[in-house]
């Protein structure tokens, strides 16, 4: 996310705070303090209220961070790059810069999240478990709980919660990915357990959209909000996943040769960007310029994106090696692939273009956003779906 709080790097891995997640911490602590803590607690100072509640949803944070970090650092043990996690209004997600290769990585990335809630919901338990019934400073007496005790107690609840609701088989869910990942497994085909994923999302949402409704009609308002706003949101996710697997279906019925933009020009790597690209731009960009060097490797890539955001007048002095992408940076492609291991390909990747070779490792095209957008938007002939 771009309008985050950055928080900082840990293990590799960026760590930022979304301002919805600032916006219902405070509201975490104004409930744990002034309603939830002075119930089971009673009899003490509202500033004692106000510390413990804000302890209680600074843990209740960390308690989403380590679920986010155990999903980033089982992604990167599986193979699967890692760019960030954010916590946002309704708990956190991690970026991953591709889709895991086989069920089994699905299944272990999407598992760790809900467990790792689970063993910290048991963690906290055991401490309530300590700490109940012995007097200490924050005990009110008189039967009460102490502070410390309602506050572990109520950070294994939550915990649990959190770990039971992400386990619901139904995207976007940790648990709809293990219920995608199951049906991989079974039938070999990933776009299969996505789809499955995305009905169950899609059920699931309008049926908590349709309890919220009920229950705020009941006057439990605030619940009924909630639940209205996270079955919408669950809906809204689980049918963008559906229209991005139909999006899928149809580029695999295509090659990358067959939306390419053919025959970049190949043009010497020392020369400047106007030299370069006077006789090769003779009026009309190109999307893309290949960078050769003088034992005929290619070294880099240019794109007309990169062009128009340099200083015009620099044109004459940079030579293109400097300006191009190093082709260890470009994303490379066959003519004969699947244009949907593009989309994989190209996310993530600064460039914006995947470089098409053919089998003998001649350039043989370019393959960007626009070139994907509009061969999905093109009804494929009438080939049944590959996969
Ligand atoms: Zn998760």
């Amino acid at each position: 996310m771009k309008n985050d709080i950055p928080l900082g790097h840990i293990r590799g891995i960026r760590v930022g705070l979304s301002w919805s997640a600032l916006l219902i911490a405070g509201f975490y602590v104004y409930i744990l303090a002034t309603y939830q803590f002075p119930r089971e607690a009673w009899g003490l100072a509202s500033s004692a209220y106000w510390f413990a509640g804000i302890v209680g949803a600074a843990a209740f944070f960390a308690s989403l961070f380590v679920h986010e970090m155990s999903h980033a650092l089982m992604a990167r043990r599986q193979g699967v790059g890692v760019k960030g996690i954010t916590l946002w209004l309704l708990g956190g997600y991690a970026e991953l810069e591709s889709e895991p290769r086989t069920s089994g990585a699905q299944f272990l990335i999407a598992v760790v999240g809900p467990a790792s809630n689970l063993v910290l919901g048991a963690i906290f338990w055991t401490a309530h478990r300590q700490v109940a019934g012995s007097p200490d400073v924050f005990t009110g007496g008189y039967g009460t709980e102490s502070l410390v005790a309602v506050t572990l107690g109520w950070l294994a609840f939550v915990n649990v919660l959190l770990g039971v609701f992400n386990l619901l088989p139904a995207a976007p869910l940790d648990g709809g990915q293990l219920f995608s990942a199951a049906i991989w497994a079974v039938t070999g085909r990933r776009s299969a357990g996505r789809r499955w994923a995305a009905y169950a999302g899609v059920a699931l949402g309008a049926l908590g959209a349709g309890y919220g409704l009920v229950s705020m009609q009941s006057n439990d308002s605030m619940n009924g909000i909630w639940f209205m706003f996270i079955g919408w949101w669950i809906v809204s996710v689980a049918l963008a996943d559906l229209r991005r697997t139909g999006v899928e279906n149809t580029l695999s019925t295509m090659t990358a040769g067959d939306a390419m933009i053919p025959n970049p020009p190949i043009v010497p790597d020392a020369l400047t960007i106007d030299r370069a690209i006077g006789p090769a731009w003779s009026g009309v960009v190109p999307a893309a310029v290949c960078a050769q060097a003088p034992d005929g490797r290619i070294t880099g890539v240019l794109t007309a994106a990169q062009l128009s955001n340099i200083d015009p007048t620099s044109r004459a002095t940079i030579p293109l090696a400097q300006l191009a992408f190093p082709i260890d940076r470009v994303a490379i492609a066959a003519t004969d692939e699947p244009l949907s291991a593009l989309l994989d390909r190209l996310r993530g990747n600064a460039v914006g273009r995947v470089l098409i070779l053919e089998r003998d490792g001649r350039v043989a095209g370019t393959v960007g956003i626009a070139e994907l957008d509009a061969a999905a938007r093109r009804r494929p002939r009438a080939v049944p779906a590959t996969r």
